[in-house]
């Protein structure tokens, strides 16, 4: 392996931009006070006892536990602090070096520009879908923060419904890693760039079905469930009854906007005109469904007009029986039979009306 001082210097900067965003970590903390104060209690519990304080040297022995406790606590959270600076330890430019080196191995180039460290990843298929290849950044400045990466398409393909998705797994440039996250994290906080650039790489190869911020079996647009023609999602309506996507000329949508596909759509059993079940209501005597302007008062055409059918009938018949009742008097039968007429224009509404036509009839 020939020596790249470019590489080097490179690594450099990194370790400087490691060291910036981290800082030095702090000065451990040894517990001189507690130590003091466990020396001085140990000093007067045997100064009670060489003077045969009894009561004394029991409170002095009482006071020596705690002090002892104290400093077992501070010697416990000295361990740990010297722990985790050792998990927490910045990486070396001589580490870095290496890590730039198999990168380099790895994607065949590692450039450094003013603020970010990337590479790039060969051109991406998924599932038949050319994506092209990408460009994982990693930004030096902010190396402390959760994800300091983004990836970039490099001659973009992205999703018809969305053109910042440019990668099922990859939205405004930043990408979802699911359960390889917690590895990247590891990675970058331990100066491990080539695994860094690996993990992610891997991830950019891979279809998570389920997870992806676009599927790619909608990449080209969503097909409307009917026609099959693929559409923006913005360009298409979902079925309130089954949730199936559909294109303007497929969609069956009731007056109140509730949109159906064929399969859950229901009609007017009058007009006809798709109707949801919100909007529809039984007429009450023959009890099909009706839209709101097939029905009045609650009965459908139909049913309205045989009944006015059967009222009227029912007014002819009232007629010729008053006529016979009062013999060849026709003014006086004009009379009831007028009478009559104002009774049932009193009598409204309908059904009322033809229950007093009854009425009448019996008397
Ligand atoms: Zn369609
Ligand atoms: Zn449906
Ligand atoms: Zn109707
Ligand atoms: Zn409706
Ligand atoms: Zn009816």
């Amino acid at each position: 392996m020939t020596w790249d001082s470019q590489l080097w210097r490179t690594a450099q900067r990194i370790e400087a931009a490691y060291l910036k965003c981290r800082g030095l970590p702090q000065a451990l903390d040894v517990p001189w006070y507690a130590w003091q104060k466990l020396t001085a209690a140990c000093r007067w519990a045997a100064e009670a006892e060489r003077r045969g304080w009894r009561h004394a040297g029991a409170r002095q022995r009482e006071q020596l536990g705690r002090d002892l406790d104290y400093l077992l606590s501070d010697l416990r959270a000295l361990r740990s602090s010297l722990e985790s600076r050792q998990r927490n330890k910045l990486p070396t430019a001589g580490e870095l070096y290496a890590e730039l080196v198999a990168a380099e191995d790895e994607f065949g180039d590692v450039v450094v520009d003013d603020f970010e460290l990337y590479v790039t990843t060969d051109p991406i298929t998924l599932d038949g879908i050319y994506l092209g290849p990408f460009e994982i950044r990693l930004k030096l400045s902010r190396l402390d923060e959760p994800d300091p990466y983004r990836v970039v398409a490099v001659e973009p393909h992205p999703a018809q419904s969305s053109v910042d998705t440019t990668h099922p797994h990859v939205h405004n440039e930043r990408i979802c890693l699911g359960e390889g996250k917690a590895a990247v994290t590891a990675a970058l906080a331990e100066g491990r760039l080539a695994d860094l650039f690996q993990l992610i790489n891997r991830v950019l190869h891979s279809y998570g079905e389920g997870s992806a911020y676009v599927e790619l079996d909608r990449w080209h647009g969503t097909p409307c469930s009917e026609c099959d023609q693929s559409l923006d999602e913005d360009d298409l309506y979902s079925c309130r009854g089954c949730d199936c996507a559909l294109c303007g000329e497929c969609v069956r949508v009731c007056d109140c906007g509730t949109a159906a596909c064929h399969d859950c759509a229901t009609h007017c059993y009058g007009c006809e005109e798709t109707t949801c079940a919100g909007c529809l209501a039984a007429c009450s005597d023959c009890e099909e469904e009706f839209c709101a302007s097939c029905l009045e008062e609650g009965l459908c055409h139909a049913c309205q007009a045989a009944e006015e059918e059967r009222a009227a009938e029912r007014e002819a018949e009232l007629e010729a029986e008053l006529a016979a009742e009062f013999g060849g008097d026709e003014t006086e039968a004009a009379v009831h039979a007028a009478r009559l007429g104002e009774v049932i224009v009193l009598a409204r509404p309908r059904h009322h009306r033809n229950r007093r036509l009854r009425n009448l009839g019996r008397r």
